[in-house]
């Protein structure tokens, strides 16, 4: 490799220097574990963390913060294999937090990536946000009047382009255009999304992306006729985003300006080197030891063909992310975090064996990785010996299985009708039978039935599968009478618990109630939330007396998955600051969706009944900071 090229180390140094240099405070990496919210599994962005922050609590480094955040996105496991997606990366970040704003942000922004990690200039493309008529939001004029300035600088005569909508882009083009106002789909930002749909009191405002050209790859028709930035076909690569936050929706509909700015700058650390590299494969800059290592034991090569690239991609990045998981806490296991971590092993072993490797081979990957963040991350390669040990535990496991379910699998497959179709395909039963027997992920039965051209029957699978869980629940339950529950159990009890006070706090306060941040454990729930003053004895009593009642009522409470945009017409509340899949996970407590009394997007798990959950009793409700208060409760029994 040539001495010249930065590495991620000096990349990342570089970004936190320079924003030292100019007042901000470094602070770590939080936790890939959120820390203040049961209902987000991961940390997947540097923003998530500092969003109490961008509300209006006070940061404790002040108003000028960077950092570099691990972030895992589970919602990218199928972009894997593409040139530019995984599901762990670094996210380099930088915040002003009522203090700059646009000017300075995208001043700065520009001197470090063509100035600092020398980023060539003319590879370089923005997009604006063109304004919201409707909401009488003007168009982004003085961040493009920046940018155009700044590449003026560079003796580059920045051309701006209308796009409007995304599918415009592929009608029109690049133009020659070097700036690009794009419309609230693509450059607004909000927790709710379009200035439409964010209720009232809520903050938002328009970004401005970057954007680096790889000339070296063709557009691919595939995608639309024409490319344009945002076109998914790899010739952009999206480097960074820098969110302006400075609006406020009113409750009469109306946009004003907030009374403090701040600007929110997330941007792929892997990816900056991609193109301080020129190199258009996230894999080949940032997994280089790990596939070194997959090739020796394959004895295949990178690159050399279509089918194994993709195998060797899965495996390099699943693997980075086990280790960052399982270093920050998560046990490979059957739910919540643990099920993704055994889930991405899992996958490996399968594209391990696709690729004729069929000696125990994964836990030989994980020193690469410590060692590739040693400096940064030394907590990850201290603790190399106990991953190792969780990884080869988890292989073994799984491979005695694997060849057992893999033979099952054929035996499964059946000739007939299925749905409105005919052909072959997998019952439920069959479904039922390799995830419960033979412990194949459900994913994986349903990639390797598209793999073979199978349909597969998972709508029935699922029924069956929840009526599973709910039989062996009910016979813990049984066995834990009289007794303290398991501590998982309790855990579940508060996170229902937690549901429905929500709702309940909004039925007695009267105004609409936004989680701040929410902890449980086995001996409390703890959930703050947007309100603006104490309150009082009667509204906590009310408060207790409504949840019991919805406890006594014996409400079951459900689970439904649903495309998100039907979600959010439920009414169903949302989480802070989360990017939701295009299907979302919904628990509602009642009978029924429409009559609900409670509805919420969450990934669980929940009790089955709110019978199970006892007595609720608040035992303290105080401040955290302006405008937040904090409620500890407790469930007798
Ligand atoms: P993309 O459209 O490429 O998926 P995004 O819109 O999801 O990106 P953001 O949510 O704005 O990205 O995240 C901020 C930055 O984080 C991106 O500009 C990019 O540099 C980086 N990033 C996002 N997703 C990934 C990923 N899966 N792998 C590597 N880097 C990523
Ligand atoms: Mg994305």
């Amino acid at each position: 490799m040539n001495e010249d090229i930065m590495t991620a180390d000096e990349i990342r140094q570089k970004f936190l220097q320079f924003f030292k240099d100019r007042g901000h405070a470094v602070i770590p990496s939080a936790s890939l574990i959120p820390e203040n919210d049961p209902t987000t599994l991961f940390t997947a962005s540097g923003m998530q963390p500092m969003l109490p922050y961008l509300l209006g609590q006070e940061h404790p480094a002040g108003t000028r913060v960077a950092d570099s955040q691990k972030s895992f996105r589970t919602v990218d496991i199928n972009e894997v294999g593409d040139n530019r997606h995984t599901t762990f990366f670094e996210m380099l970040g930088n915040w002003s937090l009522g203090d700059y704003f646009k000017k300075e942000q995208i001043e700065w922004m520009f001197q470090f990536l063509t100035d600092e990690i020398k980023i060539d200039p003319n590879r370089l493309y923005v997009t604006v946000f063109t304004g919201d008529k409707k909401n009488n939001i003007p168009k982004d004029t003085e961040a493009a009047g920046i940018w155009k300035e700044l590449f003026a600088k560079k003796g580059i005569n920045a051309k701006e382009i209308e796009i409007g909508g995304e599918e415009n882009g592929y009608k029109v083009g690049m133009q020659g255009g070097r700036i690009f106002y794009y419309d609230v789909k693509k450059n607004w930002w909000s927790r709710a999304g379009t200035p439409d749909n964010m209720p009232a009191g809520e903050p938002g405002g328009s970004d401005s992306e970057m954007f680096y050209e790889f000339t070296d790859i063709e557009h691919d028709k595939k995608f639309g006729e024409l490319c344009h930035p945002n076109c998914d076909c790899g010739r952009f690569l999206e480097i960074g985003n820098n969110v302006f936050m400075q609006y406020k929706k009113n409750s009469d509909g109306t946009f004003s300006m907030l009374p403090k700015h701040n600007v929110d700058f997330g941007g792929g650390l892997e990816r900056m080197i991609m193109a301080v590299q020129n190199c258009h494969d996230i894999f080949e800059v940032n997994h280089k030891s790990i596939l070194s290592h997959i090739e020796k034991v394959s004895g295949k090569k990178y690159g050399q063909n279509c089918d194994d690239l993709k195998a060797f991609r899965i495996i390099a990045d699943h693997m980075k992310a086990s280790v960052f998981l399982i270093a920050d806490g998560v046990i490979p296991g059957n739910t919540d975090r643990g099920y993704f971590v055994r889930r991405l092993i899992r996958r490996s072993v399968r594209y391990a064996d696709l690729l004729g490797i069929k000696v125990n081979t994964l836990a030989y990957v994980v020193e690469p990785i410590t060692n590739m963040y040693k400096d940064c991350y030394p907590e990850v390669h201290n603790q190399l010996e106990r991953i190792i040990d969780i990884v080869i535990k988890e292989e073994m496991a799984f491979r005695k299985t694997l060849m057992n379910g893999l033979k099952e699998f054929e035996k499964v497959i059946k000739k007939g009708n299925f749905g409105s179709g005919s052909g072959e395909y997998v019952s439920s039963d069959a479904v039922f039978n390799l995830v419960t027997t033979y412990g194949f992920p459900v994913e994986l039965v349903q990639e390797i039935s598209e793999e073979k051209g199978l349909s597969i029957d998972l709508e029935t699978f699922q029924m069956k599968m929840d009526l599973h869980k709910a039989r062996s629940r009910s016979g813990s339950e049984q066995k834990f009478k009289g007794g303290l529950g398991g501590t998982g159990e309790m855990e579940t009890k508060y996170h229902t618990a937690t549901h429905l006070l929500r709702q309940a706090l909004e039925d007695v306060l009267g105004e609409k109630i936004v989680q701040k941040g929410s902890n449980i454990n086995a001996e409390r729930l703890r959930f703050d939330f947007g309100f603006d003053r104490k309150m009082t004895d009667d509204e906590k009593r009310k408060v207790e007396k409504i949840v019991n009642e919805k406890i006594l009522a014996g409400f079951p409470v459900q689970r439904v998955v649903m495309k998100k945009e039907e979600a959010e017409k439920t009414g169903a509340v949302h989480a802070f600051g989360d990017k939701y899949a295009d299907e979302v996970s919904v628990y509602f407590v009642g009978d029924s969706l429409e009559t609900a009394y409670s509805k919420e997007f969450c990934g669980g798990p929940h009790v089955e009944n709110t019978n199970l959950l006892g007595r609720f009793k608040i035992t303290k409700e105080e401040a955290v900071s302006a405008g937040v208060r904090r409620i500890k409760a407790v469930l007798e029994s």
